[in-house]
């Protein structure tokens, strides 16, 4: 197991986690690290591993998860849809 390079902060209001910068302390959004793995305020090279791509994925993961869930509510409303089909 490698050891763990980044500390995370979670965003008191929404819930997302927010990546601290190990070397200047900054916050980082995604978007700031995105396109360059770079700190764009100490420019420090972050290494890329799997807390990094992890962290990178947590809006598609949000996106999955609601996703999902408006397919079982969809689910939910099948049952009444065929019946209506079939008169
Ligand atoms: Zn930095």
């Amino acid at each position: 197991m490698d050891k763990l390079v980044y500390r995370f902060k979670r965003h008191s209001n929404i819930g997302m986690r927010l990546l601290e910068c190990p070397e200047c302390k900054e916050i980082l959004e995604r978007q700031d690290i995105e396109d360059f793995t770079n700190c764009p305020y100490c420019l420090k090279d972050l290494p890329y591993n799997y807390e990094l791509e992890d962290y990178l994925l947590d809006p598609l993961v949000e996106m999955w998860q609601a996703q999902e869930q408006s397919r079982d509510e969809l689910m939910d409303e099948t049952p009444e849809f065929t019946a209506n089909l079939v008169i």
